[in-house]
């Protein structure tokens, strides 16, 4: 599936992707290509039609598309998610069907957790759902959903009906035509621009109880035990695909972009250029290589595997930064004029840090950690 990822990021994804990047449009070829792929369902049991594949294979996968295209990263990251949310939920006919759906590329989902109201802290969503009936009701301000308007389902957290204290949430999958949701404005971000992360509101939208994921009181388990560990992982994924990017597009400047008078290329001439590469690629290898070394605990899972999944978001955040940074100064004008893609790696780097878990959220969880100190 990594050549197949490969050959679509080549071919779909990187041909477009400035293009789409300036008009914040959101890739539906680009979907439509890994759904036929079988991508969606890469991580999905075999039972539903899905490719079965372990961390390994999404990391590799993950770092190839991002590597082309950080906006259509971010979509198949949240739908993974939440693929994976719905695979551990208890399984009906309803979430067969959707998982089978999603296997064969015709459902793309996402996760709607950031409230207006709790900001950056999604583990605490301020809207709580209310029992009706057969069902629930539902009202809430999503911030920011990526694939806003383009997913046929979303995963949904809201404070448990008649739970007590901000992390007693009920996790639910709204489908895309339930009367009351609507994608609230247009989304007109710095980076990650075709990736549709607009706001939504749902306004007493009806759910039957058959769309509840969780227990009620046990969406907060579902979000640290299954999203959280993912999405880190992933945000590395796409981290360091966008450092390999940078990379890639430096490394093809220094050597075509020419000094005439001096009869040598940029990389020739300049032992500073030299130096900034080298840095680029030393953050980046690092970054690889605790890529590898958190699937390595997520499949072996050991005392110290919550801390790897908290450092390595925090880490592949601040290299993405640094890494797409030093690529804007070793190309210079050309860069900053947009001659090249760097400035959208640039762009794109600076979401990783401020999604949630943010990087000061996790390096506070990680000194708490540490301390011996509770998280929440
Ligand atoms: C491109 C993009 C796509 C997104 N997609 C989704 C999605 O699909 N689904 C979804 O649910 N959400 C999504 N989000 C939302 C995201 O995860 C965050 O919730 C959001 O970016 C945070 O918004 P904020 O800056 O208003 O948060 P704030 O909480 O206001 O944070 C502002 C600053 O305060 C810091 N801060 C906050 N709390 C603490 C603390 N306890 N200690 C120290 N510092 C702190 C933060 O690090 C940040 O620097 C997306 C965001 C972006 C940018």
């Amino acid at each position: 599936m990594l050549a197949s990822a490969k050959y679509i990021a080549e071919t779909v994804l990187a041909p477009s992707a400035r293009q789409n990047d300036r008009e914040g449009r959101f890739s539906i070829e680009a979907i439509s290509a890994l759904g036929e792929a079988g991508l969606l369902g890469l991580t999905l049991p075999e039972e539903v039609g899905g490719c079965g594949l372990g961390l390994h294979s999404f990391s590799g996968v993950m770092a190839a598309i991002a590597e082309a295209d950080a906006s259509v990263a971010m979509v198949y990251l949240m739908h993974t998610l939440a693929a994976s949310t719905i695979v551990a939920a208890p399984r009906s006919d309803l979430f067969s069907g959707i998982l089978r759906d999603i296997a064969a590329g015709r459902h793309l989902s996402t996760l709607a957790f950031s409230e207006a109201g709790s900001r950056s802290h999604f583990w605490a969503p301020v809207s709580r759902a209310r029992t009706n009936g057969a069902g629930i009701r539902l009202s809430a301000k999503k911030s920011w959903v990526t694939s806003a308007g383009h997913a046929r389902s979303y995963v949904v957290s809201a404070l448990s009906p008649d739970g007590s204290g901000p992390t007693n949430t009920t996790l639910y999958l709204v489908p895309n035509e339930v009367a009351g949701l609507s994608i609230a404005g247009r989304w007109d971000g710095l980076g990650l621009r075709a990736n549709a992360s607009a706001p939504m509101v749902l306004d007493d939208c009806h759910l039957g109880s058959e769309l509840r994921l969780t227990e009620d009181g046990a969406g907060f388990q579902a979000m640290m035990n299954v999203v959280l560990p993912q999405f880190n992982l992933g945000s590395t994924c796409v981290a360091l695909g966008l450092c390999r990017a940078a990379i890639k597009e430096t490394t093809a400047h220094l050597k075509a972009g020419r000094f005439e008078h001096l009869g040598q290329s940029l990389g020739e001439a300049l032992p500073t250029l030299r130096a900034l590469l080298a840095t680029m690629v030393i953050e980046t290898d690092g970054l690889s290589a605790r890529v590898d070394d958190l699937v390595d605990h997520l499949e072996r899972p050991r005392d110290t595997t919550m801390l790897r999944v908290l450092e390595s978001k925090a880490a592949a955040g601040e290299t993405a930064i640094s890494v797409t940074s030093a690529a804007m100064r070793a190309a210079g004008g050309a860069a900053f004029s947009k001659h090249l893609s760097i400035e959208r790696f640039f762009r794109d780097a600076q979401a990783g840090a401020i999604m949630a878990p943010t990087s000061d959220v996790l390096r506070e969880f990680i000194g708490r950690a540490t301390l011996g100190m509770e998280l929440f």
